[in-house]
């Protein structure tokens, strides 16, 4: 079995969904007392948001390449980088190791293929949804984001993210906005499914919420990673 090297913490609340499942993904596969061969280094978050929201990314991305090359010289067989946003430094972390890194669009986009959706909303952060890191990435595996026109919906969406999501907090209320955003989308675009791409969004939102499939990157992610881990 491969190891894994995760960059978690971003945020924990994920990471845990990313330490449970592949572990008992990997489990249920194998069986007995089989689990996954995981390196993870949780960063604390609070670090990197600041330089985030100060623009600081080449500081990140800085940050981020040595800690995939702690876990690369510490045995990991292969990089994940646990959210989405985070992708936006994907090519330096890349660049800097030389085991692959477990791309999370790349993941998401054969889910899609697999329903034959090839026109999906994407939801995530503002960098996400605004920036074309994710969006580009999609595109190169066939895949069309559609993102949310209005400014006061991005502005919402990523708001719950980092303010409740990220600290573990589910209101009822942000889950009705949610789904009026997406409703909304689906009736002024032509839409086959909907990106949750921000990997705290599946605690919010979930299959039967909306009338269209939904494509969870956090879970697409994992299978990925235990098909790697797996993969003779
Ligand atoms: N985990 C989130 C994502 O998937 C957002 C937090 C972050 O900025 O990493 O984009």
């Amino acid at each position: 079995m491969k190891t894994i090297g995760i960059i978690g913490g971003m945020s924990y609340e994920s990471s845990m969904h990313y330490y449970e499942r592949i572990n008992k993904q990997i489990n249920e596969k194998l069986g007995d007392l089989n689990c996954a061969k995981l390196l993870i280094y949780n960063v604390n978050f609070q670090d990197i948001r600041k330089r985030m929201l100060a623009g600081k990314w080449e500081e990140i991305g800085i940050i981020l390449k040595e800690i995939a090359k702690t876990l690369e010289n510490a045995g990991a067989d292969a990089i994940v980088i646990a959210t989405n946003t985070i992708h936006k430094v994907a090519d330096i972390i890349e660049s800097s190791i030389n085991v692959p890194l477990i791309h999370i669009a790349d993941a998401v986009s054969l889910k899609c293929h697999e329903k034959d959706a090839t026109n999906v909303l994407l939801l995530g952060t503002k960098y996400t949804m605004q920036e074309d890191f994710i969006i580009n990435r999609l595109k190169k595996n066939g895949i069309n984001a559609i993102v949310p026109k209005e400014r006061d919906d991005i502005d919402l969406i990523d708001k719950v993210i980092f303010d409740e999501l990220c600290k573990g907090e589910i209101i009822e209320e942000s889950k009705k906005a949610y789904i009026n955003i997406i409703n909304r989308m689906i009736g002024e675009e032509h839409i086959e499914g909907v990106i949750l791409g921000c990997t705290e969004i599946e605690m919010l939102i979930k299959d039967g919420d909306v009338n269209v499939p939904l494509f969870d990157t956090t879970q697409a992610h994992i299978d990925t990673i235990v098909d790697y881990a797996l993969k003779k």
